[in-house]
């Protein structure tokens, strides 16, 4: 409790949308105090913002939960946690949903659990029981993927604020009408 829980409900936002929608995905926010105090960076939000999006995913390693209230700020937050989140943020999010957009089925998961031998591999894998979702994202590499694998798009939006050995930060957008349009943005 106190000033660090989220200010909204995120287990009342609804797991059914409309298409055509364009999502925002992040990951791996890390927020530690320093260097970035407690604010997202002001690039990640302006793109955000134009993006025009009707929805962001947060594929965990949230940290701090003021970051889903930034965000919130901007659209409605779906996110699961990371092996990093404290059991504060493991009470009110699960480890992976399933995000229904139009006729689209998107997982989202962290990728730190379960069989496999890197992390797109664990992601695809949680979701093996379910055949109608074609679309993963997850995070945890800190490393930016884009990938169609035997039908199924692998999609891991980096880092915004953590990029580690990635030569840039980034996010992503997926873009949800008859087909999903997934895209990589990066800034230094
Ligand atoms: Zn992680």
């Amino acid at each position: 409790m106190g000033g660090d829980e989220p200010s909204r409900d995120w287990s009342r936002t609804p797991e059914l949308w409309a298409a055509p929608l364009t999502i925002g995905v992040v990951s791996d926010t890390h927020m530690y105090p320093e260097p970035h105090g407690r604010s997202l960076p002001q690039l990640l939000l302006d793109e955000l913002v134009k993006a025009g999006l009707g929805l962001i995913l947060h594929a965990g390693d949230i940290f701090a939960p003021w970051v889903l209230d930034q965000l919130g700020e901007i659209a409605p937050v779906l996110a699961v946690i990371g092996n990093g989140d404290n059991a504060e943020m493991r009470r009110i999010l699960p480890r992976s949903r399933v995000v229904l957009v139009g006729d689209h089925h998107i997982g989202l998961v962290h990728g730190h659990e379960g069989p496999g031998r890197n992390t797109p591999e664990r992601a695809r894998r949680a979701f093996a029981e379910n055949p109608y979702v074609r679309c993963v994202v997850f995070g945890h590499s800190h490393q930016p993927l884009s990938r169609l694998q035997d039908g199924t798009i692998l999609f891991n939006p980096g880092s915004p604020t953590d990029k580690r050995r990635a030569p840039y930060y980034s996010f992503g957008v997926l873009r949800v009408g008859a087909t999903i349009e997934p895209e990589l943005v990066y800034f230094l």
